[in-house]
């Protein structure tokens, strides 16, 4: 099973800008790309909008997620997992988080932005109420 991540740092970016833009809300989205053996490639960050609208969970919007779906089928990406942020906690999946991670094959990145000025972002790969960090990329564009 693919324990790596990899995205480029535009990628990155824009999960950043998405979470801040969402504040204090927590904020969510999806990761399209392919599986390179052991690594997943990042090729498009999806935003979907959080539901719960509040800054201690998140539900994503079912709307929002069949359309990324889509726009994944559409340009040949596979679904690697997803990400959401953590607008005061750290970058670590709370007890809801792992009990709502029902996928172990995908990985699950959780962006601190405790530090406002330095964003803390971690992919976690979840069975049951067990999480272990995977190994995050991050490479030039
Ligand atoms: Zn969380």
């Amino acid at each position: 099973m693919a324990k790596t991540v990899k995205m480029t740092q535009s990628q990155f970016a824009q999960i950043i800008a998405h979470a801040k833009a969402c504040l204090p809300e927590e904020a969510c989205g999806l990761l399209g790309g392919q599986i390179e053996g052991d690594t997943k490639v990042v090729t498009h960050i999806y935003n979907v909008e959080n539901i719960d609208h509040t800054n201690e969970h998140f539900s994503m919007s079912p709307k929002d997620q069949l359309a990324a779906v889509k726009k994944m089928r559409a340009a040949g990406e596979v679904p690697l997992g997803n990400w959401h942020s953590h607008p005061e906690t750290p970058s670590r999946p709370s007890d809801e988080d792992k009990r709502l991670a029902y996928d172990s094959k995908a990985s699950y990145l959780i962006l601190s932005l405790m530090d406002a000025d330095s964003p803390v972002l971690h992919a976690f790969h979840v069975e049951g109420d067990v999480s272990s960090r995977e190994t995050l990329i991050i490479v030039e564009d």
